[in-house]
């Protein structure tokens, strides 16, 4: 159980008003609000430990250098990761995916005619770094369908694999639908059909919801971002198995990321260190451990079960309102509610339960090849996190309601 009044008084931001209410922000998957233990995290790493890593022998550079790599531990335990210098630092969930579809592609390992495996329902970061893939090597994208209940078809899935498949990237969680993907299965029958193939799982709204552990969904890399995790913007994680981080070229070139360089010939650092070129954002490597510390403290099963409740209120609520579809795929799903509004634009809706104080996505979610199989160009997503209340809810769909009325 969740004490959500002690929770709600260590984010300040929640005690803003918006159009003289109370702020009700339901926009989690968007980004989630920050704690005191993360913003005092990043100003006490400015106010005691602020200098550049890996570079000085002076003090404050050991201590800033200390600060990241002990950060980086933190971020390698909280997925489970087997060896801590398999985590890379990124500025997010799009870098990460980017990081490994173009040093994959530099790499060779792929050959015209393989195929690269995703699903309908993935946000824009993992699509267009793979079809920029399929421009650079003459691999071809293959789509997983959804069912008519917007669950992934796992029939369909079994039926792509070939001897062509190569990559197989896929959402832990969908950002639209909420629909927990069945992640261990999908590598598991991905390596059924090719050992080699490799998988790469987007967890950017999985971390917060639930307890993630790589070495279970056995796949080779796993990206996600800070900010929604209560992390500041600007700094995330991917991890990548050893083997394949070794054998991988480096992305971008500059400082930390060699060992020598001379005019001919540079000697690449080892990993994490090859893949973090330049001056990394430490103060956010910083405040991400502190938020991964601060969720691992309430329990993520605390929070997942918290989280639930309030999901299943609203979807039980919204799915009583007339005029309203309610895209809650009827399998694990996490705190992610939309809705499609029969005859309203999703961003009237949306604008006028912000005159109502309260946040929640209009849109396409970056996730247009979705909205197309769907048929609408957008939907109202409402998502929750450790500090919404059942009160909030209830105030949710009280406005809801009055919303739709409204516009009828
Ligand atoms: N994947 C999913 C499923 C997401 O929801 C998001 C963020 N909306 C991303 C990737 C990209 O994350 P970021 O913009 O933080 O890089």
């Amino acid at each position: 159980m969740l004490d959500t009044a002690t929770i709600r008084a260590q984010f300040p931001i929640l005690k803003t008003q918006v159009h003289g209410k109370p702020l009700i922000y339901l926009d989690n998957a968007a980004t989630t609000q920050k704690p005191l233990a993360v913003l005092d995290a990043s100003r006490r790493y400015y106010e005691t430990q602020n200098a550049n890593v890996h570079r000085g022998s002076h003090y404050l550079s050991q201590l800033a250098t200390e600060a990241h790599e002990q950060a980086r531990e933190t971020a390698a335990g909280f997925i489970n990761a087997p060896e801590t210098a398999e985590l890379l630092f990124t500025s997010g969930c799009t870098m990460g995916i980017n990081l490994a579809a173009d040093t994959i592609a530099k790499s060779g390992m792929i050959r015209p005619g393989e195929e690269i495996i995703l699903s309908a329902a993935e946000h824009h970061s993992n699509i267009v770094p793979w079809q920029m893939l399929c421009e650079r090597t003459g691999a071809v994208l293959r789509v997983i369908p959804l069912t008519p209940g917007q669950t992934l078809d796992m029939e369909a899935y079994q039926n792509l694999l070939s001897p062509r498949t190569r990559i197989v990237a896929i959402g832990h969680v969908s950002n639209t639908l909420g629909t927990v993907n069945p992640v261990r299965e999908i590598t598991a029958l991905a390596r059924q059909n090719r050992p080699d193939t490799i998988v790469l799982v987007d967890g950017a709204q999985a971390v917060s919801h639930m307890k993630v552990d790589v070495q279970e969904l056995g796949c080779d890399f796993y990206a996600f971002s800070g900010h929604k995790l209560y992390a500041p913007t600007g700094i995330g994680a991917l991890w990548g198995k050893r083997e394949l981080l070794e054998q991988l070229p480096p992305w971008m070139g500059g400082g930390e990321m060699i060992k020598e360089v001379t005019f001919e010939k540079t000697v690449y650092n080892d990993i994490p260190f090859k893949y973090e070129a330049g001056t990394p954002n430490i103060e956010g490597a910083v405040a991400m451990a502190a938020a991964m510390d601060y969720v691992s403290g309430l329990g993520l099963h605390n929070i997942a079960a918290h989280e639930q409740k309030l999901t299943d209120m609203a979807v039980e609520g919204l799915k009583a309102m007339p005029r309203l579809t309610v895209l809650a795929p009827d399998v694990p799903h996490s705190a992610v509610v939309s809705v499609l509004a029969e005859g309203i634009h999703h961003y009237d809706l949306g604008t006028l339960l912000d005159q109502m104080g309260i946040a929640v996505r209009t849109g396409h979610h970056c996730c247009q090849p979705l909205m197309c199989a769907l048929g609408t160009t957008g939907t109202t997503r409402a998502s929750f996190a450790l500090y919404n209340t059942e009160e909030e809810v209830k105030t949710f769909l009280r406005s809801m309601n009055r919303a739709l009325e409204m516009l009828s």
